[in-house]
């Protein structure tokens, strides 16, 4: 592992074809000379502030950001099958159901098939999703690289989450019994996980406190290395 996150490293500063990377981007050559892929796994709870920092870690490391969030409600505003099935459970602060969240996925990640890596924000949210995850990848001879997780503790995801509310309309944000509720689905089925990527020497955790700036400096050093 210590030798491949090295060799990794190495050949991103040394390769003599590392001027082929756009200059703003930090996405490995390796990437465009072997199809290696870069996919990781922001993770939290809600509020911890994965969906602020994939927008801007997408973009330094040229990776796909998905957020099985917002492909919801992009589904409830087009008011399709699935948005009002999905809609039933996020008012509720519930999960929805595996099976069609693991489907939902798949088809995002197939619909982007020129992606160099992914970032997966609120996926994988159980075990089930967590294994389709794994399977997922390997059927595209790839891997989940790392669980990067962003940790806050949940007095402050109550207060951010209310404070996003007043801004972003949505209903699950506005409502401190749903946003409770939320938290304690993360705890009942999603907490879980870190042991899963602990097990595979893929956990990083990153302290989620602090100004949107100096949090993504601390995930970029993560990045980094992977
Ligand atoms: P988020 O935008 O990640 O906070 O997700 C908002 C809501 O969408 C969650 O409270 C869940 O109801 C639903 N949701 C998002 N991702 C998942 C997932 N991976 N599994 C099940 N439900 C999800």
């Amino acid at each position: 592992m210590t030798h491949k996150m090295s060799l990794g490293k190495n050949l991103l500063y040394e390769h003599p074809f590392r001027y082929l990377c756009p200059i703003k981007s930090r996405a490995s050559p390796l990437f465009q000379l072997f199809n290696i892929m870069k996919n990781i796994v922001l993770f939290g709870p809600p509020g911890a502030g994965k969906g602020t920092q994939a927008q801007i870690l997408k973009e330094q490391f040229d990776l796909v950001h998905i957020s099985t969030g917002d492909v919801f409600r992009k589904n409830i505003k087009e008011q399709t099958p699935l948005g009002a099935l999905a809609k039933s459970y996020m008012d509720q602060g519930h999960l929805v159901p595996d099976e069609v969240t693991i489907n939902m996925l798949a088809a995002e990640v197939e619909a982007r098939p020129e992606a160099q890596g992914f970032i997966f924000d609120g996926f994988p949210r159980t075990e089930a999703q967590a294994q389709a995850l794994e399977a997922l990848m390997a059927d595209k001879q790839t891997q989940i690289n790392a669980m990067v997780a962003l940790e806050v503790e949940d007095e402050l995801l109550v207060t951010r989450l209310l404070s996003r509310g007043k801004e972003s309309g949505r209903a699950d944000d506005a409502n401190e019994t749903v946003i409770r509720e939320r938290i304690a689905e993360y705890y009942r089925k999603t907490d879980i996980l870190k042991r899963f990527y602990k097990g595979q020497n893929k956990y990083h955790g990153v302290n989620g406190v602090g100004a949107i700036e100096e949090i993504t400096q601390r995930l970029t050093q993560v990045f980094d290395l992977l």
